[in-house]
């Protein structure tokens, strides 16, 4: 099964992405992630990455594209996958085609997880990652049980730099230029499923696994 998810940042694709990965155990891949962790770990492609992500504007695909078409290549990924935060852009969308072909494979679903803007700021800000496996909670929604400790790892959460509102704002507008055209794009191969992303997340849980085992 592979899937793509999409959607606005804060939509919940990533709380999404990683339910489906345990269920259906195949490899949750988030460029998002992948770059934090180039962050972390102070690689070259971690301080490009930054200039963007810090200024709320997207990684040039040139440094993102391979990273993608090559991670799906791994043996872990021969069963299906779910790419999260990626494609974000048309030329994007169309690598991962073209790489797809090449291999004689294709996409199975795009989900579309659908939340309006006014929605997002707030989720956005109440967001706490976790420094040590990546887990995701909502200090409102979505939250741990210990405050401020994530209960999967115990280790320590934090307000990720670039969810603080005025870069959500710009990433909110770059979302609508770059990102929203892959709805159509999608549409327009048949493979496109919305959902609507405002419920209880075990509700939009529910609605995609109806998507995908009808
Ligand atoms: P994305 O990966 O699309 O950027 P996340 O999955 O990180 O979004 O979700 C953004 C924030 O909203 C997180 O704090 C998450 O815990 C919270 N969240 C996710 N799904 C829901 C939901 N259905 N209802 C309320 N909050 C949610
Ligand atoms: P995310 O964790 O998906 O919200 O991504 C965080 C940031 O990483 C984005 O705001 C972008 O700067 C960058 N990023 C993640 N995925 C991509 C992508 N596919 N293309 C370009 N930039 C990306």
């Amino acid at each position: 099964m592979k899937i793509i998810m999409l959607g606005a940042p804060g939509a919940g694709k990533g709380t999404q992405a990683k339910m489906l990965a345990d269920k259906y155990e195949i490899p949750h891949i988030s460029t998002g992630d992948i770059f934090r962790a180039n962050i972390k770990n102070e690689t070259e492609l971690g301080k490009k990455a930054k200039e963007y992500m810090d200024k709320g504007l997207l990684v040039p695909d040139e440094l993102t594209v391979n990273l993608v078409v090559d991670r799906i290549k791994q043996d872990d990924c021969s069963k299906g996958y779910i790419l999260d935060g990626f494609p974000r852009t048309i030329p994007q969308a169309e690598a991962l085609d073209k790489a797809l072909s090449d291999l004689n494979d294709k996409l199975d679903y795009a989900i579309n997880v659908e939340v309006p803007d006014e929605n997002i700021v707030k989720r956005m800000s109440g967001r706490r990652a976790c420094v040590g496996c990546g887990a995701t909670y909502h200090i409102v929604h979505i939250p741990t049980k210990v405050e401020g400790i994530c209960d999967r790892c115990g280790k320590e959460l934090i307000l990720r730099d670039d969810d603080k509102p005025e870069t959500v704002e710009k990433r909110l507008k770059v979302y609508h230029e770059q990102t929203q055209p892959l709805i159509d794009y999608y549409q327009g191969k048949g493979i496109l499923k919305e959902v609507d992303g405002t419920v209880d997340m075990k509700e939009v849980f529910d609605a995609i696994v109806n998507i995908l085992e009808a």
